[in-house]
């Protein structure tokens, strides 16, 4: 079934989480200032590492959705709304989480995470675009290490302590659900959590980065305000919000400011709704007839440039069920209409692949990438191409590339370590798959697989040097790791 609109089990999205724990909002007149206290303590250095560590934990412990489409239009949308903000001292990354709840966080280090429950929720691009400019926000004011700062000082307990206790409750599996809400689980338990002015202040810097980045400035407060609605009249509210009340005054202060702005009416960009599309067919944990049903009754309302995106969406299913004729009839118009567009290439390719048209798929691939050489999705498509053809040679020619310019993709490791292995190159295929543990934080399990590849070439050869510096190199990451 298909229930997302209706009542949400949970509304755990940190923007419209007003704090209870009013000792901490009134104690934030005594917060320091950025760049005093708080930079003194936890350096933007520290926040980076701690940051990178989450990450993996992240990746051995939550469904980080890896489709390479998807990570490229998060990262797209976050990029365009960073480009537009102040303030910005780390770089940032955004990636999605398969979940159906309402919620996106950000966590040290500038990564911000994007359930893709929200795509479900939010009606237009500018609206999720809201969601993520205010997380945006609470990494450029540094929301995170201000608070946790202010709670070391209010309890015997150290930063690296706190710190340590937050990125436990992470790596857990059976933490769960919980734990992934970094800071509001954290704050149930009193121990860190944004005050209510954090929040409204994430909320104010972000409908100015809105604006900034062209987005419909709007869309904030009506999204939180239609989120705050459904939980209103939702029979079972969550434990979590009845001890977190949905602040309206906040709704309120975010119309008030987005009224501020000059009224724009924004298109919702193809993009977003191929994007959505492919999170309904794909990654919304729905059988197909229903995903079918639910595109079928959204396309008898729909405008032209939305019935693309739903057609997409239904070739999508066919494909996932095997129904390749079916599939072909909704997606071949599609690419006719817009030849260069990378999500119906993406699909053909999937199409032919099935089929077994291998050269079809390859010669479409490569005319697309002249126009767009270095395109991280297409040489992952292609690569895998070339993989399923049984021409591993060259893909592994493209995959040593693309995982040197891309160290923290697994898409490119897991190609390369498939290649390896069909190709009988089981010290190469080694390699390979340690850096997929390495990401995930499994550092014994990578520095293992590595020593294994040494064993495995000749001695004194240049592979076992690269190697043997890789094995250093884990170790020292390992030590960084276990010093956190
Ligand atoms: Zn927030």
């Amino acid at each position: 079934m298909f229930r997302f609109a209706k009542a949400p089990t949970y509304l755990l999205i940190s923007a419209l989480l007003g704090s209870s724990f009013t000792t901490q909002a009134d104690n934030f007149n005594t917060l320091p200032e950025i760049g005093t206290t708080a930079a003194s303590t936890l350096t933007i250095e520290k926040e980076m590492e701690y940051g990178d560590a989450y990450m993996r934990m992240l990746r051995a412990s939550m469904p980080v959705i890896s489709d390479p489409l998807l990570s490229e239009y998060v990262q797209d949308l976050g990029h365009r709304l960073v480009a537009n903000a102040e303030d910005v001292r780390t770089p940032f990354n955004f990636f999605m989480i398969q979940n159906r709840e309402i919620n996106a966080f950000a966590f040290f280090g500038g990564h911000v995470a994007i359930h893709s429950g929200l795509f479900l929720h939010a009606k237009t691009e500018s609206e999720l675009a809201s969601v993520v400019a205010h997380e945006i926000a609470h990494i450029t004011q540094r929301h995170l290490a201000r608070s946790m700062e202010d709670q070391a000082k209010k309890s015997p307990a150290t930063m690296a302590a706190l710190i340590g206790s937050l990125m436990l409750a992470i790596a857990s599996p059976e933490a769960g659900m919980a734990a992934i809400h970094a800071t509001t689980a954290a704050s149930a338990q009193g121990q860190i959590n944004y005050t209510r002015s954090n929040e409204k202040e994430a909320d104010r810097i972000g409908i100015a980065t809105l604006a900034k980045s062209g987005f419909e400035v709007q869309a904030m407060p009506r999204f939180f305000g239609r989120l705050a609605d459904q939980y209103r009249y939702a029979s079972t509210p969550p434990a979590m919000l009845l001890t977190h009340p949905l602040p309206e005054s906040r709704i309120a202060d975010t119309r008030n400011r987005a009224n501020q702005f000059p009224a724009k009416r924004v298109n919702t960009s193809e993009r977003y709704q191929l994007a959505r599309a492919r999170i309904i067919a794909r990654y919304a944990g729905i059988e197909s007839e229903a995903a079918l049903d639910w595109f079928n009754r959204q396309l008898k309302k729909a405008n032209a440039s939305q019935k693309s995106a739903l057609n997409y969406g239904k070739a999508l299913v066919f494909i996932d069920s095997g129904k390749y004729q079916q599939a072909h009839e909704l997606l071949d118009p599609l690419l006719v209409a817009e030849p260069k567009n990378r999500f119906y290439i993406d699909s053909a390719t999937d199409l032919d692949l099935y089929e077994k048209n291998y050269d079809k798929a390859i010669k479409r691939l490569e005319q697309a990438l002249t126009a767009n050489p270095n395109h991280k999705v297409l040489r992952l498509n292609l690569a895998h191409a070339l993989q399923e053809a049984g021409r591993n040679e060259e893909s592994i020619s493209i995959l040593t590339r693309y995982t040197y310019d891309n160290q923290n993709d697994t898409n490119g490791w897991h190609l390369l370590a498939q290649a390896y292995a069909d190709i009988g190159r089981r010290d190469a295929e080694l390699a390979a798959r340690a850096e997929l543990m390495a990401l995930r934080g499994l550092w014994d399990k990578a520095i293992q697989h590595y020593i294994q590849a040494s064993q495995l070439v000749e001695v004194d050869s240049l592979d076992q040097a690269r190697y043997d510096a890789r094995i250093d190199q884990l170790r020292l990451a390992r030590a960084r790791f276990a010093n956190l």
